[in-house]
């Protein structure tokens, strides 16, 4: 394949396949390259994302694609206490990935992308205005790569953009199981404690005809006996799974990144999105939604790019400058609240739970709930009086509680 494309675009997961579709509708001449043989496998994620995220995506899916639809979630403290969040009516769907990838690279091939299947990019070196890819296929060359290789952007190391000092990322893991007893039919289970999942949280999302995916994500331990123990101690114990449950796959772990500002997502006729660009939200670490976004808006800045003939940094800088004016706030006030929240001991959790179960905040969220921009929705409700007052009373008993027992109970515990 002696050609030289317009894009290249590394990685086949969902940010890399939609902004290889975009691209090629919007007659960009793209080529995009997966290490893996086949487009969706392996696989890591739970595919949970908001009803608006996907319109907002312009995506119609097919009805074969949802395995699950939502309309609130139940949160679990660890000593048991559960706090509903009801929208009233369907807000989330969970979705089969690997059809999903499937399907946005059928529309892409469909579009014009070309695919490189089983080739994997190792590096990227300038050729007189075009970057040439070292790759099985070495005499491909594009005018802009587009990294969106997941996380950690090895890639991106290679070619001097990102440095392991940069590293900051959660070990997620995640199982479908065959039979579960949701607690409440149309709603996520979310399961808090540092005996569980230290630093995050567990969930358990049921699926249309009675299976479940479970999983964690965790800053430290191991996350498979995490996901054992928290499968008897938790779901087992409680009902919701039976005493042997039958696991239908076990997803290896795989990082999540957390966004610390940092490296930057542009270069010379480079675009980074996705994980690899850490465009995931620090509270839940949902990246399919923001990923996806961000990748639309580097297709719009590389086809601006490429119609004026100028693909340098200045020219491309204009993405970060769209990516996080939509999302940097948000990134900023999430990593906050996540630091708060997930930085608390479980009897600082328990308290926290107890402070917001009848409170108006959570009857704000749920006449107005919003999955992809928490931290906006924060910010509103502390600019409402009841809002204000009703997050102080929530927070003030665990913070100055863990304030003035730091580091009594924020070991991991071994329940
Ligand atoms: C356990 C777990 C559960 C999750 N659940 C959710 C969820 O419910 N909802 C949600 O929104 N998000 C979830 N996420 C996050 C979500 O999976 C990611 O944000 C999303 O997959 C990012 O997509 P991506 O295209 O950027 O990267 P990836 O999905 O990682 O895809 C990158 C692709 O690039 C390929 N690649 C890498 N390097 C090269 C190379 N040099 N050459 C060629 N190909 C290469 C990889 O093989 C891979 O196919 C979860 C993550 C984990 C770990």
């Amino acid at each position: 394949m002696g050609r030289h494309f317009d894009l290249a675009v590394v990685g086949g997961g969902p940010c890399g396949l939609y902004a290889s579709l975009l691209a090629s509708r919007s007659g960009i001449d793209t080529v995009l390259f997966e290490e893996h043989e086949s487009i969706g496998s392996p696989q890591h994620c739970a595919g949970h994302i908001s009803l608006k995220g996907i319109r907002e995506l312009g995506l119609r899916l097919p009805q074969r694609l949802f395995r699950g639809t939502y309309r609130g979630a139940i949160l679990h403290s660890p000593s048991g206490r559960a706090l509903t969040l009801d929208a009233g009516e369907e807000v989330s769907a969970s979705i089969d990935r690997r059809g999903f990838e499937i399907y946005l690279s059928d529309l892409s091939q469909s579009a014009g992308t070309t695919l490189a299947l089983g080739e994997r990019v190792r590096g990227a070196r300038p050729a007189g205005g075009s970057l040439e890819i070292i790759s099985r296929l070495r005499s491909a060359k594009c005018k802009i790569l587009l990294d969106a290789e997941g996380y950690p952007p090895r890639l991106l190391g290679e070619m001097g953009a990102w440095s392991p000092g940069d590293y900051s990322a959660l070990i997620g893991i995640g199982a479908e199981v065959e039979e579960a007893y949701a607690a409440r039919e149309g709603f996520v289970e979310l399961y808090f404690g540092r005996g569980i999942a230290p630093g995050f949280f567990a969930w358990l999302i049921p699926l249309k005809g009675g299976g479940a995916r479970i999983g964690l994500a965790t800053e430290g331990g191991n996350p498979r006996q995490l996901l054992d123990r928290f499968m008897r101690d938790r779901l087992i114990r409680s009902g919701r799974l039976p005493d042997r449950p039958r696991m239908v796959e076990v997803l290896p772990p795989h990082p999540i990144p957390i966004w610390r500002g940092g490296y930057k997502t542009y270069g010379n006729g480079l675009l980074v999105v996705g994980d690899a660009a850490s465009q995931v939200k620090p509270t839940t670490g949902g990246g399919l939604f923001m990923g996806m976004r961000c990748s639309s808006m580097a297709i719009e800045t590389a086809k601006l790019a490429l119609s004026a003939g100028d693909w340098g940094s200045d020219a491309l800088s204009r993405y970060e400058r769209l990516w996080k004016g939509a999302f940097s706030l948000e990134l900023r006030l999430m990593g906050a609240i996540r630091r708060a929240i997930f930085g608390l001991g479980d009897r600082e959790m328990d308290a926290l739970f107890e402070g917001l179960s009848n409170s108006a905040l959570v009857e704000m969220a749920n006449s107005n709930p919003e999955m992809d921009f928490q931290g906006r929705a924060l910010l509103r409700a502390l600019l409402n009086p009841i809002g204000f007052i009703s997050i102080a009373r929530a927070f003030s008993r665990p913070f100055l509680g863990a304030l003035f027992k730091r580091g009594s109970n924020r070991r991991v515990d071994s329940r």
